[in-house]
């Protein structure tokens, strides 16, 4: 069977990781959690104490750092400079400056051109906000995944939770809100549906009923 692309894109929150993983693992295909890139690239700025709003110091930093994905125990762990970042990552703070350094055309230049490396054999699922329209244009699935803002808050917020980070729940709606609001209105690459794209809003849909119309959008597109 033809090994396929599966991009999924869609606002914070709304479940794009749960499904893109859930795909990944039926499909037995790779996952590319872009945003775990970003925030990557956010956590060094933040603990080298570095100024992104300057360019000079943004293009020194960025052969710095090197992101690499592992699975451990079935998880998938995301790796800088060979320590595992994955819980650091999801900190508010991170949070909280991963828009704005995302906005960033050098930083995406750089992220980009590795995502592309890792689509390069196909057989993979990656979820992010560009993936659709810049990262895997020609992905033969394209989903733009949407819901409810309460309740992708909610979610979110059990997530930390899980996680042990303890967030305040308006905080983590904020956050949502303007993430959203950066990601769509920034000039490089923004959140936007790709033409293409189908919609799914999974607001009233279980995880096994989004994973089930998903996997059959994708064995659609897997011509023998
Ligand atoms: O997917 P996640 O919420 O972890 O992404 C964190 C942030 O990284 C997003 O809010 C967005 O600013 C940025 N991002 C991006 N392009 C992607 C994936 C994430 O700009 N493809």
């Amino acid at each position: 069977m033809k090994r396929i692309i599966v991009a999924i894109d869609g606002y914070s929150s709304c479940g794009k990781s749960t499904l893109a993983k859930a795909m990944a693992k039926a499909l037995h295909y790779a996952y590319l959690d872009s945003g775990a890139m970003y925030r990557a690239v956010t956590l060094y700025f933040l603990d080298h104490h570095l100024d992104y709003n300057d360019p000079a110091v943004v293009e020194a930093a960025l052969p710095n750092i090197q992101i690499h994905f592992e699975r451990i125990d079935g998880q998938n762990r995301t790796f800088m400079n060979g320590k595992d970042i994955e819980h650091d990552i999801r900190e508010m703070r991170v949070s909280e400056h991963v828009s704005p350094v995302s906005t960033i055309s050098a930083v995406r230049r750089a992220m980009v051109q590795q995502q592309k490396m890792m689509g390069k054999r196909r057989g993979i699922v990656a979820d992010g906000r560009d993936i659709g329209t810049v990262v895997f244009p020609d992905a033969e699935l394209k989903i733009f995944l949407t819901a409810d803002l309460d309740v992708r808050t909610s979610r979110r917020h059990l997530e930390l939770a899980a996680k042990g980070i303890d967030a305040d729940w308006h905080e983590v709606q904020r956050n949502l809100e303007e993430r959203d609001r950066i990601d769509s209105t920034r000039a490089d690459s923004p959140l936007t549906k790709a033409d293409d794209a189908i919609v799914i809003d999974n607001t009233l849909l279980s995880e096994e009923q989004q994973l089930e119309q998903s996997l059959k959008l994708a064995r659609e597109r897997m011509p023998n």
